[in-house]
């Protein structure tokens, strides 16, 4: 009855940083890594130690950052926190084709700039259940000194009042739940109206006509119902 949009969708998923995207989003491919790609960002940040170079990030310098922004390497880019982040265009068109979602981990301003250039993609906001366990989960972290946390904190802190701009806000207080409800979104999306690419009629009413003229119990119980 309906023909469906066989390409992808763009999934953008932001939180603050210690926010838990990162953990949603590893959920999210552990339950379908055929049907979903994570695209890897370009960063002009140091490598922190759990970083694994070409799978977190492809990590260059800000010269090597300035050099692919004019080439045009980018769908978009920001500067966060004094570094260079970006998402190549590269693959994303095929992902896309071959009905691949792909999902974009990226910060807010970045989100801004994917919704003027694809306003259809789906926008998901990871929320930290209160501003002290998103610093405690930064602390823990273990990976910036105190002057950093505190600008992660603030910039945190503005990020969480542009929550208005996402479609979806998903509170991460137990990990599986948001798993779950950002499974749910991705769900709802794909029934989307406006991803149907046809609506058709796949019976002729000569056909209908005729099943029900063939159907001896449907004329025997419409002459019982004429008799009673
Ligand atoms: P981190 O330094 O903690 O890895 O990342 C800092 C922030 O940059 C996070 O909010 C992360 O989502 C964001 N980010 C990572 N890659 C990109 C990107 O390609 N573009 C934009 N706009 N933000 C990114």
């Amino acid at each position: 009855m309906i023909k469906e949009k066989k390409s992808g969708q763009i999934i953008v998923i932001s939180s603050p940083s210690g926010g838990g995207k990162g953990s949603v989003i590893s959920g999210l491919l552990k339950n379908d890594s055929e049907n979903r790609w994570l695209s890897v960002s370009t960063t002009s940040r140091e490598i922190r130690t759990n970083d694994i170079p070409g799978v977190t990030y492809n990590f260059v310098t800000k010269e090597e950052f300035e050099q692919k922004i004019e080439e045009g390497y980018f769908l978009e880019y920001t500067n966060y926190v004094g570094n260079y982040y970006g998402t190549p265009k590269e693959f994303i068109k095929e992902k896309l084709d071959a009905g691949i979602d792909v999902i974009l981990e990226i910060e807010i301003e970045g989100a801004s700039n994917i919704k003027k250039l694809i306003p259809e993609a789906i926008f998901i906001f990871i929320m930290p259940p209160s501003l002290k366990i998103l610093v405690e989960r930064l602390r823990r972290r273990g990976t910036d000194d105190k002057e950093k946390i505190l600008k992660r904190f603030h910039t945190a802190y503005k990020e969480i009042n542009e929550v208005s701009k996402y479609n979806y806000v998903v509170v991460n207080d137990v990990l599986d739940e948001a798993i779950q409800k950002v499974e749910s979104i991705i769900k709802a999306e794909k029934c989307r109206v406006d991803r149907i690419e046809e609506v058709y009629v796949d019976t002729k009413e000569e056909e209908i006509h005729e099943l029900l003229m063939d159907d001896k119990d449907f004329e025997n119980e419409k002459l019982s119902q004429k008799i009673k």
